[in-house]
């Protein structure tokens, strides 16, 4: 999936004449590159402008229409079809070890989807996409119709209660007004504001609804935001959103198997004991599916801001809407692939950096996932060209194409469960791309420690603008908090956004195995996110008509990649990691009492650490400079320093979800980012004997973590300071 951030209402004015600016400025040697030394960094520097010469707007666009050719749903013969096609590839490109994985997962594919409206009118529900103009693709018979991963199977006759978002305090809103919706049915909208429908699916469980719809109303992705498909970006009337309501944010992968991996032949807990299947049917809706049941309802008006874009009174229901839902499942165990590659390192063989993207797409997947697997292909393509040359990097860079993740994170999930201890020792970090383009602005987010290596890099690629990558993410940032009236200036240290929540396939590696995670995508105005209209005639129209950012992601993405697998000492910033972490620890006290927590002991240690990485920074720095550094020396140093990571993660996990064992980094419900994950919630439950326990795991690693970066400082100065200085 990845999650729909807010739209930016205008693209950025690319100014076409730019784009005869000679390139050479970005063709330049390196003189200095984060973690490497000067003569590294020259060298470094050659190999990415060879490297970044390879990849073409022409193959990415070639690569895009293969994935985009036919339905390629997790589970799929198409998907399946497609793993074999791209290890196929791999191994033309000259990747090595290229395996297909299988896990056997709980499957969840609809065997039938019906909705009528019964009362007071006949409607029959058409749950189907209808095709437009000059779209061939929307003819295709594969099409599905609506339907939610993981919904129950069953059936209902009962009234229909508009909820709004379906957010909690909805309900509550619902309840002063007098409306039960015990063994109703629910019919609420995608985001306003946003939450994982899989969270208005749980909301609507627990309130004892009978089943849920959830519908795209114009106002958040259709006509109300602009030009509909075929004219425009956004969503036209008949588009679906479809999507899983799989309870992943209580421990994703295969609802079976949690904590370990649904190879062939595992073990498996009962159905009923599993905590991430939902136990309510639902339905997504278009709005022209949407609009005569919300037409038809009675009740109280709707609260002005639960108003939608349709020409209609939006009205609570509960009486003369009564709808008939009838959903049949079929939860066979199924087969997911995980494709598998690598080029083996030079030097490190045993230093990894993990890429990957997922391949499974609701429907075409024209921005998600495909443009991330065309991207992936291209970055492959040009690695292993380089490789076949003589150019090897100096670690292993892995690749994988995820399955499922749609579903639950599936592929992922169960690939970094089985590989977990394997992945502790070796991996020095995970770089995600799953929409790798749906407009020109880029999102770059990466746990602090890796922030600044991101905005460095930025700073090396050129934007199809004409501009730096780095200048046109500065711009775009700033618009994007103009527009929603965020007060913080763009700065080199908040550029990269630093809150990782869930939603994607990085969450099993930095959650579950305490590796550092780095996630791009370019954006801009998308309205058809899950439909069938989200395919190869929407991207050559309004996403990416040219290629050039999907061309620009493999650039960056193999850049970030090959700096980190060429660097001499890992460019980790823990100073950063530092100032990100106080300031989490800041917002815990925003407008609430804490007085009955000290946070005193937990700022103390912050600033131990801060200090401990400056100083490893500053020694870093300093042996960088004087040039070679043993290898040896090296291998402790990065060691210790793939560790820090690590040793964020308290194997209890946070409380009452022992899945999710990071302590600075977990996501909500919703699927938001929330920072400190166990300590934050104790606060926000006011318990506070849970907080303090929080606060003391929190001080503890931070104790750890100091004096590991201290033990590290020491030994790179044991060999780099001249004796009497
Ligand atoms: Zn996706």
């Amino acid at each position: 999936m990845s999650l729909p951030r807010p739209m930016l209402s205008s693209t950025s004015a690319v100014c076409f004449l730019a784009l005869a600016l000679p390139s050479l400025l970005f063709a330049q040697a390196q003189t200095s590159i984060l973690g490497f030394t000067p003569s590294a960094a020259a060298r470094e520097g050659e190999i990415e402008n060879k490297f970044k010469a390879i990849p073409s707007p022409d193959e990415e666009r070639r690569q895009h229409h293969i994935f985009t050719a036919e339905p390629h749903v997790a589970g799929s013969a198409r998907n399946n079809e497609l793993a074999r096609y791209i290890a196929d590839q791999w191994r033309n490109e000259g990747l090595e070890d290229v395996v297909i994985r299988r896990y056997d997962v709980y499957g969840s594919n609809p065997k039938s989807t019906f909705l009528e409206m019964t009362a007071p009118v006949h409607y029959r529900a058409i749950l189907r996409e209808l095709p437009v103009p000059g779209d061939p693709d929307l003819k295709n018979k594969s099409i599905s119709s609506a339907w939610s991963g993981m919904s129950a199977s069953g059936e209902v006759t009962a009234p229909l209660v508009y909820a709004h978002s379906g957010n909690p305090e909805d309900y509550e809103l619902l309840r002063k007004q007098g409306i039960d919706v015990k063994g109703k049915v629910v019919l609420v909208r995608y985001s306003n504001p946003y939450s994982y429908r899989g969270f208005k699916a749980l909301t609507a469980e627990r309130e004892g609804a009978a089943a849920l719809l959830i519908y795209s109303d114009p106002a958040e992705d259709g006509f109300k935001k602009g030009q509909v498909v075929p004219k425009g970006p956004w969503g036209p009337e008949y588009h679906i959103q479809r999507g899983a309501i799989t309870y992943d944010f209580m421990v994703p992968g295969d609802p079976l198997t949690p904590g370990w991996a649904s190879v062939p032949g595992a073990k498996r807990i009962p159905v009923e004991e599993a905590v991430s299947i939902p136990k309510i049917m639902a339905l997504p809706l278009s709005w022209h599916d949407a609009k005569p049941l919300l037409a038809n309802m009675d009740g109280p008006v709707a609260p002005d801001d639960w108003q939608g874009g349709l020409p209609i009174k939006y009205h609570l229901g509960g009486q003369r809407v009564r709808v008939h839902v009838k959903i049949e499942m079929d939860n066979s165990t199924q087969p997911y692939y995980v494709v598998e590659g690598r080029i083996r390192g030079a030097q490190l063989p045993d230093e990894w950096i993990v890429l990957g993207n997922h391949r499974d797409a609701w429907v075409f997947g024209g921005v998600d996932p495909s443009s991330g697997t065309a991207s992936m292909m291209e970055l492959t393509r040009a690695l292993g060209k380089l490789a076949k040359a003589g150019t090897r990097p100096r670690r292993t860079v892995v690749f994988c194409s995820w399955d499922g993740e749609e579903v639950g994170l599936t592929g992922s999930t169960e690939w970094g469960e089985q590989f977990a201890d394997e992945l502790r020792k070796k991996a020095v970090a995970y770089l995600n791309v799953d929409s790798s383009t749906s407009g020109p602005n880029l999102h770059g987010q990466a746990v602090a420690s890796l922030a600044p290596m991101l905005v460095e890099t930025s700073r090396t690629l050129k934007d199809p603008s004409g501009k730096s990558l780095y200048e046109a993410w500065k711009e775009s940032s700033a618009r994007e908090r103009r527009e929603t009236k965020q007060s913080e200036e763009v700065t080199d240290s908040n550029l990269a956004d630093t809150r990782i929540g869930s939603g994607s396939d990085h969450t099993v590696f930095l959650n579950f195995v305490g590796m550092p995670v780095l996630g791009l995508q370019f954006d801009g105005p998308y309205g058809v996110y899950h439909s069938a209209y989200d395919d190869f005639f929407w991207m050559n129209h309004y996403g990416d008509p040219g290629y050039r950012y999907h061309t620009l992601m493999s650039q960056l993405w193999g850049v970030l990649a090959l700096r980190l697998a060429n660097a001499d000492l890992l460019p980790f910033d823990f100073a950063s990691y530092a100032s990100n972490i106080r300031q989490f620890v800041n917002e815990l006290s925003k407008g609430k009492d804490l007085s009955s927590l000290d946070l005193k002991p937990i700022l103390d240690a912050i600033d131990d650490f801060e200090i401990a990485g400056k100083r490893l920074d500053q020694s870093a720095n300093r042996a960088l400079a004087a040039g070679a550094i043993d290898p040896k020396l090296a291998a402790t140093i990065n060691h210790g320093t793939m560790q820090v990571e690590r040793n964020w993660l308290n194997p209890d996990g946070i409380p009452g979800r022992p899945w999710f064992k990071h302590i600075l980094y977990g996501a909500r419900f919703t699927y938001a980012h929330l920072e400190l994950p166990g300590l934050t919630e104790a606060v926000e439950k006011q318990d506070w004997a849970t907080a303090k326990q929080q606060a003391e795991i929190l001080r503890q690693a931070l104790a750890n973590n100091t004096k590991l970066v201290n033990q590290l400082n020491d030994s790179l100065n044991g060999d780099t300071v001249a004796p009497g200085e």
